[in-house]
């Protein structure tokens, strides 16, 4: 099931590929070792650095994407608005080079669903899911962006026939930062103050932004609270690509206080907006066993339906609910620089889980 398969997509930085004597991360620590297309450049050909030795900044980030929108048939890159400081705001489409050809013909089909007559069409079997992913809407909670490096990389050179068949089966809209400026300041705050040698006592400066610190955009605007006013520059042009796809599952993600471990929808029950039809929860769950069965293989620490209210539409996660769409949060435990030490020991920006593995190892 391909929207399944995506959710795996979510999880790279939190439930890596992982090696225990691993010290440095690689492309590997992150992805399966299966064949890419080598026309492709990896992140950290591109970069300088591997994905999580540094922060990225948003000019890398969007440098890296435009270059797999020059060369990867699967991709097709549109600047949809620009923040209060001139940073684009990006949506790459990715699905197979068949459907890229077809994407108004899918998108015109999608239209008829949301009607009553053309939600009875008979070949709704082939029509392929849609599956929005955006990342670090908050932008000190940096893990997501820096992922979405990997997960563009993944879907762009993956080799294997269920890749293929997933890139069929799915178009995914794939927004790599909701939130550019606040982005760059925290990447620029941290890239700056850590260490030769890096301290991870929690009083140490690069885990103490000032104030307004990176979650909030230029004016201080919270976007994860603007989807349902959209006053922001950032937010109109992101529901329009909402409603004119009409995706089946959107998924928000974002990092939580340091001492936590991984955290997916569905939230309390009790603070679910009552608008919202209880199938979305159910199917919420259902797409959580996912992640559960996944993030245990890896013996990865997580809870599912405890904190994080699913009631106020201007939140990501929680837009979609009313609209025939899951939106579901995911929340990492952050190290909100280059390590950190936790109640669950030292959180390091690539090795997200690795405090939490010695303890369960012991
Ligand atoms: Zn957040």
């Amino acid at each position: 099931m391909s929207l399944f398969r995506l959710g795996y997509l979510t999880l790279l930085l939190a439930c890596p590929w992982w090696s225990a004597a691993q010290e440095k991360p690689s492309l590997l620590y992150y992805l399966p070792a299966i064949a890419y297309d080598p026309a492709i450049p990896t992140p950290a050909s591109y970069l300088g650095y591997e994905v999580g030795t540094w922060h990225v900044t948003h000019d890398q980030l969007v440098g890296y994407l435009r270059e797999l929108d020059r060369i990867s048939d699967r991709i097709s890159l549109r600047e949809y608005g620009r923040t209060h400081e001139q940073r684009p705001m990006l949506c790459l489409t990715i699905t197979a080079p068949e459907n890229q050809a077809r994407l108004e013909q899918i998108k015109a089909l999608r239209h008829r669903l949301v009607t009553p007559e053309g939600s009875a069409m008979p070949d709704i079997k082939t029509l392929p899911a849609v599956n929005y992913m955006g990342y670090s809407i908050h932008g000190n909670e940096a893990s997501g962006s820096n992922a979405a490096l990997l997960v563009a990389y993944y879907l762009a050179a993956a080799q294997t026939a269920d890749v293929q068949q997933l890139l069929q089966n799915t178009v995914i809209l794939f927004d790599p930062c909701f939130n550019p400026d606040g982005m760059q300041r925290f990447a620029t705050w941290v890239n700056s103050r850590r260490s030769r040698h890096p301290s991870p006592d929690p009083v140490a400066d690069e885990f103490n932004e000032p104030w307004p610190r990176g979650r909030y955009n230029h004016y201080f605007f919270d976007l994860n609270r603007d989807w349902l006013v959209a006053q922001q520059p950032e937010t109109p042009g992101r529901i329009a690509i909402f409603q004119d796809w009409h995706p089946n599952v959107l998924t928000d993600h974002h990092e939580m206080g340091s001492n936590s471990t991984f955290f997916f929808q569905p939230g309390v029950p009790s603070r679910v907006n009552p608008i919202t039809p209880v199938r979305n929860q159910e199917l919420t769950a259902r797409i959580g066993e996912y992640h559960a069965r996944i993030l245990s293989a890896h013996n990865v620490a997580f809870f599912s339906g405890e904190n994080y209210d699913d009631f106020y539409y201007g939140k990501g996660s929680t837009y979609p609910d009313a609209q025939g769409c899951m939106g579901i949060l995911f929340e990492q435990a952050s190290s909100r620089g280059s390590q950190q030490q936790t109640d669950n020991g030292l959180l390091t920006f690539p090795f997200q889980h690795s405090g939490i593995r010695s303890l369960e190892f012991t």
